[in-house]
């Protein structure tokens, strides 16, 4: 039964959001979104705790799918960072604004980087390609990710500043473009450095708010020093390069890590 602690955990976690935000704001909309990410995220832990070889995809398509075509191009959604900045600058508590509070500033206090292991629509297109393990050391170039974050809220600034009209349309647009430039840097860059999750290591100005919040997580992986051989099996399939047999929250790459579980699945010594 142990083992369906995690999924009901998760469950539990969402559906809390889901009830809290339907009451307070007075508006069904909540308990149906995070009641659907909720089970969309359960039944990914749950079909791993099965084995099946891909129970994080089944997730990270429904969530990313979901939040792509639905709240995005549909409900005309930009949940996007820009989007983040826009609803901040007019101030409006709305579903862009709630999405980066749960998703990636509150609550990788509770689960990490999970949004980029299972829910994250970029993530989605790059882990089809097939570099899931870097085949070279890590680059030295993480603070382009700087750059990106204070770009894109320079974008926004400007909008404001000069008073552009129809801003709402241009932050449509905004993020249609934002997406495909996204998956062009992304896939692009996965091929030359032969990394899937190079645009996530380097680029992704969504990392600024995740980095530091996930330092804290209470949901990381652990290692049973008990066990260990050091066989150096985790780190060969680590798509981030976490060195995860170190426990310490200091473990290099530590907020790297994506909660995909594939060190856990194939450590020889169940240690993780
Ligand atoms: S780092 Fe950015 S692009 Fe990568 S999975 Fe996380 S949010 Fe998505
Ligand atoms: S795969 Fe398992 S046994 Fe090997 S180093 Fe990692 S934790 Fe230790
Ligand atoms: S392989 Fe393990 S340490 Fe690496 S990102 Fe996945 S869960 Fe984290």
């Amino acid at each position: 039964m142990k083992k369906y602690l995690l999924p009901v955990f998760m469950l539990g976690i969402f559906e809390t959001i889901a009830i809290t935000l339907w009451l307070t704001m007075d508006n069904l909309f909540y308990l149906i979104n995070f009641s659907y990410i909720g089970c969309s995220i359960a039944l990914g832990i749950f079909l791993f705790t099965k084995e099946y070889k891909h129970a994080r995809r089944v997730t990270q398509l429904l969530v990313g799918l979901y939040m792509l075509v639905y709240l995005g191009l549909i409900c005309n959604e930009n949940m996007q960072i820009e989007g983040f900045w826009y609803y901040l600058f007019t101030g409006v508590f709305e579903a862009a604004t709630i999405h980066y509070a749960v998703a990636k500033i509150f609550g990788p206090l509770i689960f990490g980087r999970g949004w980029c292991g299972y829910a994250c629509w970029t993530a989605m297109i790059l882990d089809f390609l097939p570099y899931k393990t870097p085949s070279q050391p890590r680059k030295k170039i993480g603070w382009i990710r700087y750059i990106t974050f204070v770009a894109s809220f320079l974008f926004v600034a400007t909008l404001f500043l000069a008073q552009v009209g129809n801003i709402e349309r241009i932050m449509f647009w905004a993020f249609i473009i934002g997406n495909l430039v996204y998956y062009a840097v992304g896939i692009g860059l996965a091929l030359f450095l032969q990394d899937n999750r190079a645009f996530c290591k380097y680029i992704c100005p969504i990392t600024v708010f995740l980095k530091p919040m996930s330092y804290f997580s209470l949901l990381r992986v652990r290692c049973d020093t008990s066990k260990c051989i050091s066989c150096g099996k985790c780190r060969q399939v680590c798509p981030m390069d976490v060195d995860v047999t170190d426990n310490s929250r200091k473990r290099e790459n530590g907020t790297e890590c994506i909660l995909c579980f594939e060190c856990a699945r194939n450590c020889p010594k169940d240690a993780l």
